[in-house]
């Protein structure tokens, strides 16, 4: 069991609380995300997890086991370096073989462990290539070998494909998912991406200066942010934030331009949040004469035709929305648009920022 668990775990360095009273739990064979802005101590929650720092407070469990005063090199926890990490004077397999060699491990030993990573990571037949001569994807194998090949119990990226550039990302990640899957092992992964973590994690760990503000998968945070700064962090464009008032049929938002026929929308909510994609947008003819005649008028701000789907930016009174339609429908700028949004995709927030 490889499972990895922070109780209360916090570091300061002088007057920074890198991270603050830190408490998870990445079950064994996960693929766990830690996601967060620069500086919110994804770093140093790795850092505490390889043993290269110590926690003021709280404990650290590996395999249920406190590692607290465990040395790095007991630990059994690898971190992949970035590909760049690789010597470029040494061959793949040289790479791969290194973190052996300088432990000393046998000559036997040591051909076995190599048969064995190179047949799971499918590298096999570019071992006897320098770094320089293989594709990005390639040397993120090899990067990757050199640290399964210590037969770690879990290992640790830190946010390791942020070099390259977005095609080449969008591989990356699908691979190191499938790589993961295949393995079998517990990997921590931190990355500032949203689109990346959402894509890769099973769970998440959502960060904001050194404080862990929600953990879940993906499409739970998503669908339920626990506060305004989750849902923010996720999605893209980013959920609509408005200040709100409630009354007696619901809630008003915008000087009344946007209204929310919800009489259960609670009381103490200040804010209300709507994901661009439950935007609804009907031309302003259409939605007289539709039935209820539901929608609210607003202006249209911009349009940005994205192929697969259009962002709309939309003036309700003082407000802008942003709205995400399928495809390129037929939408100019300046015209009057009707806009709607089922009550159960509304989400509130109260006077913290915590969801309601
Ligand atoms: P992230 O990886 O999310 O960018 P870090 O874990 O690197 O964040 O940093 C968290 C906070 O701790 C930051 O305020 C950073 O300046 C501080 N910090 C990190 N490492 C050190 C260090 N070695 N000395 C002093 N402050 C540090
Ligand atoms: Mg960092």
């Amino acid at each position: 069991m490889a499972d990895i668990v922070f109780r209360n775990v916090t570091k300061r360095y002088g007057g920074t609380l890198a991270v603050d009273d830190a408490s998870f739990t990445v079950n064994d064979n996960e693929f766990f995300c830690f996601f967060g802005p620069p500086l919110s101590g994804k770093s140093t929650i790795l850092r505490m997890v390889l043993g290269l720092e110590q926690p003021d407070d709280g404990e650290i469990l590996i395999g249920g086991k406190p590692v607290n005063s465990v040395s790095p090199a007991e630990r059994n926890v690898a971190m992949v370096f970035q590909n760049l990490a690789l010597f470029p004077h040494m061959s793949a397999r040289d790479n791969v073989c290194f973190p052996l060699v300088e432990r000393k491990v046998a000559e036997a030993e040591i051909e076995k462990r190599l048969a064995d990573v190179s047949q799971k990571l499918h590298i096999g037949h570019i071992l006897h290539k320098p770094p320089a001569q293989l594709s990005g994807g390639e040397r993120q194998r090899v990067a990757i070998a050199r640290a399964l090949v210590r037969d770690p119990a879990a290992y640790l990226m830190d946010d390791p494909i942020s070099a390259l550039d977005a095609r080449l990302r969008e591989e990356t990640r699908v691979e190191l998912k499938r790589i993961q899957r295949e393995l079998g092992k517990t990997l921590i992964y931190v990355t500032h991406d949203q689109e990346e973590a959402m894509s890769v994690a099973d769970r998440m760990a959502i960060l904001e200066n050194g404080r862990i503000r929600q953990i879940g998968a993906p499409a739970e945070i998503y669908d339920r942010p626990a506060s305004s700064y989750v849902a923010r962090m996720l999605g893209s464009p980013m959920m609509n934030i408005l200040p709100s008032v409630r009354d007696a049929s619901g809630v008003r938002a915008a000087e009344g331009a946007i209204r929310i026929a919800d009489a259960t929308a609670p009381a103490e909510a200040i804010e209300i949040g709507l994901r661009p994609e439950d935007i609804k947008v009907q031309p302003w003819a259409d939605n007289e004469t539709a039935e209820g005649g539901a929608g609210r008028p607003a202006r249209v701000f911009e349009v940005e035709p994205l192929g697969g789907y259009t962002v709309v930016t939309l003036a309700a009174g003082q407000a802008r929305l942003r709205a995400l339609l399928r495809g390129q429908p037929d939408i100019r700028p300046d015209a009057m648009v009707a806009i709607s949004c089922e009550p159960a995709k509304v989400h509130y927030f109260g006077q913290d920022g915590g969801a309601l």
